[in-house]
């Protein structure tokens, strides 16, 4: 049970190891890799996988896509999402653990490790010994490097502690090629790994990729067609007819709803304005994408069909799926968790992303049928999601809220401050009203835990918050065994805690409580909680030929690199993953066999 920390130091190393190895590679070096598209093949092939096995794995997340939203629309999917549908099913997919994060999830998806042994506890932890004076750091930076801006980051892999399945892949088949492309680089990096051969994610205006690489032909080629898209504008999607009864605005933001709900909620901006903003209204936005709006292109489904598009692309120009041995490419979709975040899941608009994303998925599948590529998908979300409680009230929920301002690290702090006879101002860092929270270091050692047991009794002591855990506690408890879906809050908070980052204190908040205290245009709900809603997502597996057959049994997202693993016979010690190889032969045999 108490295996956590030698596995993670011994993961460390490997992980650390693998970076020089891969820079000595002969004769690619994907590390080191340029630009450009296909790399030379070496010319030593090492014994390919086993005979049937696919030759491309293709992995999607799906940024928020929740079980609740695949049950929801499953019955108007009839394309992409309809043919994974209709194959290995498991409805009741779990990201096991509290912090149900962005990073986080997809941390898991394609390493099999659960945020605990990942190390990427959070989007954001606070790390108090960071040489530079801002303390935050976010998961895909590389916080010892200085950006060209101030205002940016050096994205990077390295807070990711463990490889992932394509590098696994390229360690066992030198020859694969493992890449990846999403719409946020925090999913490309920590889908793609350390040793990836082509990166790209969506910012500002176009597709970009990890410093010291330029663009390849193909993202040169995408962005140039999404420039005139960006610039010209474009029409409102058409909403389907199944739509309509979501069509219908929701007042927000103090004021009265604006008249119709036009302006704002249409143009899904996600520039915020000043938070006094005197009403705006969701729900019955259609995508009309004003001319030069980039924030309303990444909330709306444009921005999955062009990662897709590019993903597309470079399965062309790498000629993915055609080589002597499997190749990985993760994509993750970002659009449905932007405009979950913008609009909530409930509205027009995220109905119509529903719509969109299915028939992009298709084109994306067709795409790779008529390139007769031997290819096994999982689809799957880093995270689920909820509503805004402004609807949520409306709709049968009357206990859903806003988290309270008094939840804030500045506030939490004045009370600790005051009821201690200590400096208030940063006595308790966070990066919201809930999750990981953490004691100033400049608190004398001998006063510390007297702090975080005061900061623990003012929150117990709010009426929205469900538990406390301090970090002592968390390290005292064995990783949760068993099936997720019965799993204690504690169990859920340990599998997303790894001490040298986690906060001293993790706080979760009751069901129904929507961290976001106060909605501005573009930030409206969300999700990150420990509940089912943000812990269950679809985890759906398909390959040509393979007898369909649907799991209602809680399995997690931890599952995923072992199962895909197994496909490929790839050869990994036992205790590689912290989940199990799902076995996708609907009969009497199995596809696990090849594994550990
Ligand atoms: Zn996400």
């Amino acid at each position: 049970m108490i295996r956590p920390l030698i596995r993670s130091k011994a993961l460390l190393l490997l992980a650390a190891a693998m970076l020089p190895m891969a820079a000595n590679a002969k004769p690619a070096a994907p590390a080191k890799a340029g630009p450009g598209t296909s790399q030379p093949r070496p010319q030593v092939q090492p014994a390919g996988p086993v005979k049937g096995a696919p030759r491309l794995l293709v992995a999607i997340s799906v940024d928020q896509f929740s079980a609740d939203l695949f049950a929801q629309y499953r019955s108007h999917f009839v394309a992409g999402l309809g043919r994974l549908a209709g194959g290995m099913v498991f409805p009741a997919g779990y990201q096991s653990h509290a912090a149900t994060e962005t990073c986080p999830g997809h941390s898991t998806i394609l390493t099999g490790m659960r945020p605990a042994h990942t190390g990427i506890i959070a989007n954001t932890w606070i790390d108090q010994s960071a040489a530079r004076p801002k303390k935050a750091i976010y998961c895909a930076e590389d916080e010892t490097k200085q950006a060209a801006d101030p205002k940016d980051y050096v994205a990077s892999v390295d807070h990711l502690l463990v490889p992932t399945l394509g590098e696994m892949i390229k360690r066992q088949w030198p020859t694969s090629r493992n890449v990846a492309v999403s719409g946020k680089d925090r999913a490309a990096l920590m889908m793609g790994g350390h040793v990836i051969d082509q990166v790209y994610w969506w910012k500002g205006k176009g597709f970009t990729t990890l410093d010291g690489r330029t663009l390849g032909p193909e993202a040169v080629a995408e962005n140039k067609s999404l420039e005139s898209v960006l610039a010209q504008g474009a029409p409102a999607m058409t909403m389907p007819a199944w739509c309509g009864p979501h069509d219908r605005a929701i007042a927000l933001g103090g004021g009265a709803p604006a008249s119709g709900g036009i302006g704002i909620a249409n143009s899904l901006a996600t520039a915020a304005p000043a938070p006094t903003a005197s009403g705006f209204t969701v729900g019955t936005g259609h995508f009309a994408l004003a001319p030069n709006d980039a924030n309303a292109f990444r909330a709306s489904p444009r921005l999955d069909r062009a990662t897709l598009d590019l993903a597309t692309e470079l399965v062309d120009s790498m000629k993915l799926g055609k080589g002597p041995t499997p190749d990985m490419l993760a994509v993750s979709l970002s659009a449905t968790d932007y405009v979950g975040h913008a609009t909530g899941t409930e509205g027009a608009e995220m109905c119509i992303q529903m719509q969109q994303l299915d028939l992009a998925l298709g084109d994306f599948f067709k795409a790779l049928d008529d390139r007769h590529i031997d290819y096994a998908v999982v689809l799957t979300a880093d995270h689920g999601g909820f509503d805004l409680p402004e609807r949520l009230r409306e709709q049968a929920l009357p206990s859903a809220e806003r988290a309270a301002p008094a939840l804030l690290p500045d506030q939490v702090s004045a009370v600790v401050g005051a009821k201690l006879g200590m400096e208030p101002k940063d006595l308790i860092l966070g990066d919201g009203a809930f999750g990981d929270f953490w004691i100033n270091k400049a608190v004398p050692a001998d006063q510390k835990t007297k702090v975080i047991d005061a900061a623990k009794a003012v929150f117990l002591s709010q009426p929205q918050v469900q538990a406390v855990f301090t970090a002592s506690e968390l390290a005292a408890a064995p990783m949760p065994t068993g099936t997720p879906d019965t799993w204690s809050l504690l169990d859920r908070a340990r599998a997303s805690f790894y001490a040298p980052r986690s906060g001293d204190l993790v706080v979760i908040l009751k069901r129904g409580v929507v961290p976001i205290v106060r909605p501005m245009p573009g930030i409206v709900a969300t999700h990150g909680s420990a509940w089912d809603y943000d812990r269950r997502v679809p985890i759906l597996f398909w390959r040509a030929g393979m007898t369909p057959f649907e799991q209602p049994s809680a399995v997690e997202t931890v599952d995923i690199a072992p199962s895909l693993a197994a496909l490929i016979a790839l050869k990994e010690p036992a205790g590689t993953f912290d989940g199990r190889c799902l076995d996708l032969d609907a009969g009497p045999g199995t596809t696990c066999g090849a594994t550990n």
